[in-house]
């Protein structure tokens, strides 16, 4: 049967290529890029490409540095802890396991948050996150790599499940973080160099991408890469990206899932995220997945465990023990809405505008700018 899932689209790269094609240009395997000395990855949490092209005259630099071809598209869920695994481990969902912003996790009654849930929940990022992250693979064998990150990360769980063994650099101001990674690039030969930058996607979260705030914040990140461009040392390249773009859901299109509502019959567990739902049945999942499909089907794409595996939405494989982590049902939204489970007393997270997760072109394509030796 026919799922009428979007086609992935033709011109975007995977995001789960960069790093590997990054390392071959350093070490005269150029293919996606030129050749290079040392490189630096800016990642921008939340800078989808639709996003920013819509507000370009707020980035030129950005905007103006992006050739047509400069987009990839990120993996499903579009969601920061599947995306930044993919990028840094180089292998689909499917293959290292985080497969959502929440999962249900063998042994335990509540879903657990695959961003923060590492320490307070006892996942053991050596084993959780199946695939052998990309930084220590290099550094062990004798690359300089480095995380320039807020220094708020640097002993979490998420952390060591992806990025350890480089070295850690904690840096609270932004513009700071990418000067600091472009000193490093110049410095060490042969360096890779990780830049996350948070803040754009949490003003996006709180206020919505079209708001004046994200749009403030959109200009000071393009005046700080347009800075970290023109410090870059000769032979150093690199790549401006995100994990995912957002999508802005106002409150009045909360679909909010209720007592007694019979989306919720035989579910014994929602995770995920508001725009792309793990549902866990407790007996009949066949069941949960019509009725699902018959009731939002037309403004989400509602699909089962074995569907959204077989049609290679989380990587051409899925092992086993991934498999188990996925809902039996899933429901990613494609209209503008957000689901909601409305039973829980803590409605914090109702107030979110900006959202992500689901398989929209705002939500997938991301852009991948090349800048000094990449451009
Ligand atoms: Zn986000």
């Amino acid at each position: 049967m026919s799922l009428s899932l979007p086609a992935d689209p033709p011109a975007a790269r995977s995001l789960t290529g960069v790093l590997p094609q990054i390392l071959g240009s350093l070490t005269g395997d150029p293919q996606w890029f030129p050749e290079a000395r040392s490189a630096v990855v800016v990642m921008i949490d939340g800078l989808g490409r639709t996003n920013l092209t819509a507000r370009a005259g707020h980035a030129r630099f950005l905007q103006g540095s992006m050739a047509k071809k400069d987009a990839a598209r990120t993996v499903f869920p579009s969601t920061t802890a599947a995306a930044l695994t993919s990028l840094l481990t180089g292998e689909p969902p499917g293959v290292h396991g985080i497969v959502g912003y929440s999962v249900r996790v063998p042994g335990r009654t509540y879903a657990v948050n695959q961003l923060q849930g590492w320490e307070t929940d006892g996942l053991d990022p050596l084993s959780w996150q199946r695939s052998a992250p990309l930084l220590e693979r290099e550094s062990v064998a004798g690359r300089p790599c480095f995380v320039v990150s807020a220094p708020h990360y640097a002993a979490t769980g998420f952390t060591r499940a992806i990025q350890r063994g480089a070295t850690f650099v904690g840096v609270a101001a932004p513009g700071e973080r990418l000067s600091t990674a472009a000193q490093l690039a110049a410095r060490h030969p042969g360096a890779l160099v990780y830049v996350y930058l948070s803040e754009l996607d949490a003003t996006g979260h709180a206020h919505g991408w079209q708001s004046d705030r994200w749009v403030a914040k959109l200009e000071s990140v393009d005046t700080d890469v347009r800075r970290f461009a023109g410090a870059l040392a000769p032979g150093v390249g690199a790549i401006v990206t995100a994990d995912h773009g957002m999508v802005d859901v106002p409150a009045r299109s909360h679909v909010l899932l209720r007592t007694g509502d019979r989306l919720l019959d035989d579910v014994a567990m929602i995770a995920g995220e508001p725009r792309m739902l793990h549902l866990y049945a407790e007996s009949d999942a066949a069941g949960v997945l019509g009725r699902w499909r018959d009731a939002e089907g037309e403004r989400s794409w509602v699909l089962s465990r074995e569907e959204a595996v077989a049609s290679g939405l989380f990587g051409a494989q899925v092992a086993p023990e991934v498999a188990a982590r996925i809902g039996d049902v899933l429901v990613a939204a494609r209209g503008e809405i957000a689901y909601y489970d409305d039973r829980l007393a803590d409605k914090r997270a109702q107030r979110m505008i900006g959202q992500h997760g689901s398989l929209t072109d705002q939500e997938r394509i991301v852009p991948l700018i090349r800048l000094g030796a990449f451009a």
